[in-house]
């Protein structure tokens, strides 16, 4: 009894989602209680923060403009006197997976509650989940006291996000779903986020790499990312994370840009032994979903291979061998051979 029970946890409590929906972050505020505001906002969404800090009028103290990829715990401390200084009970984080990231490591040293703002299609507003590095080192915990209760989406605040890292964000939120999708093990409630998240990103990030301004397009694209978030909070990631865990941790190689193409790779691996996961993806693209998905990867302006990411193609029957011997759970046996075969293709 009980290796097949599902538990499905839910966690932002409170998601607001919609055009203009940045204004009601006051309300959200005197929602909690709060009194003093610490805003953590990445440069990008300085004149947002601005904004916002107007708005909240006497329940402004202070804002922290510096957030870090992967959380270096020196900008923690940093950010945490400043928090200690102001006398701060609430944080309110603008911007992508790096503000998002801070806020949790500092809502986890004081329980402040948190309302995240994000700008990118990372999805850690969606996670109970914080990777924090120090000197160096990388480490990755799991705790509901991460998750941030309340989350605040707003397409607007999407229009300036580059082409880039609009179609390389969009298709990192993708491979949540799709990893989400073949997990054997995920909840109907993850798998039905997965199918409408799959479904949105490949329906609505065409349209807004043609036209970024169109706000319609952009809602649908930040909601889908939003169940992608989703995805990644409640089931087990396999293939595809793990080699971007290996390869982006090995050769510290971007984040978005690294996932989007292998994401295509992994689905031309992994479909074949998930004919179930292979026929939903199928419904939702209209056709083959693996070309639906490396014909957008294709349309990047920026590198598109493992060799023009800079990793050297003799690493990869190492990075192959590695993986395969520690595997995540994935749905087609991971040998080193197999491995290596996908990463030669996407070098
Ligand atoms: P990021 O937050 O570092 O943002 C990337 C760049 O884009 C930054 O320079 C930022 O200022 C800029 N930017 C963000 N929004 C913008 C906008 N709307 N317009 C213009 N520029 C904008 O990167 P990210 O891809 O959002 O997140 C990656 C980080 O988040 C990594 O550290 C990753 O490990 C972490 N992450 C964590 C989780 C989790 O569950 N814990 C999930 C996903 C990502």
């Amino acid at each position: 009894m009980g290796t097949d029970i599902r538990v499905h946890q839910v966690f932002a409590g409170r998601v607001l989602h919609g055009p203009g929906a940045r204004f009601l972050v006051p309300d959200e505020v005197e929602r909690l209680g709060s009194q003093r505001v610490l805003l953590v906002a990445a440069p990008s969404s300085a004149e947002v923060a601005r904004d916002l800090a107007a708005a909240l009028g006497e329940r402004y103290a202070a804002t922290f403009g510096r957030p870090a990829q992967h959380t270096p715990v020196e900008v923690t401390a940093e950010a945490l006197a400043l928090a200690g200084e102001v006398r701060a009970d609430a944080i309110v984080a603008i911007g992508g997976g790096s503000a998002i990231g801070l806020s949790k490591a500092l809502a986890i040293r004081t329980g402040m509650p948190q309302v995240a703002v994000p700008t990118t299609y990372a999805g850690s507003e969606a996670t109970p989940v914080l990777g924090e590095t120090e000197n160096g080192v990388k480490t990755t915990r799991r705790d509901p006291a991460f998750a941030p209760g309340t989350v605040v989406y707003d397409p607007e605040l999407t229009l300036s996000l580059p082409r880039g890292l609009t179609l390389t964000s969009a298709l990192n939120a993708l491979a949540h779903a799709v990893e989400a999708l073949w997990d054997t093990g995920a909840s109907a409630a993850t798998r039905a986020y997965a199918v409408e998240s799959a479904d949105g990103i490949l329906a609505a990030l065409p349209v807004v790499l043609d036209r970024p301004s169109d706000v319609v397009a952009r809602g649908r694209l930040q909601e889908a990312a939003w169940l992608g978030g989703a995805c990644l909070a409640q089931a087990q990631m396999g293939l595809h994370h793990q080699l971007a865990h290996a390869l982006g941790g090995t050769f510290g190689l971007p984040h978005a840009e690294l996932h989007a193409l292998l994401l295509a790779h992994v689905m031309r691996f992994n479909l074949v032994a998930t004919p179930d996961t292979a026929a939903r993806l199928a419904r939702v693209a209209g056709g083959d979903p693996t070309l639906a998905v490396a014909s957008l990867a294709a349309r990047h302006e920026g590198p598109t291979t493992l060799g023009a990411l800079g990793v050297p193609r003799t690493a990869l029957r190492e990075v192959a061998e590695r993986v395969a011997d520690d595997p995540y759970p994935n749905p087609r046996p991971v040998t080193a051979d197999g491995v290596e075969e996908l990463l030669v293709a996407a070098w």
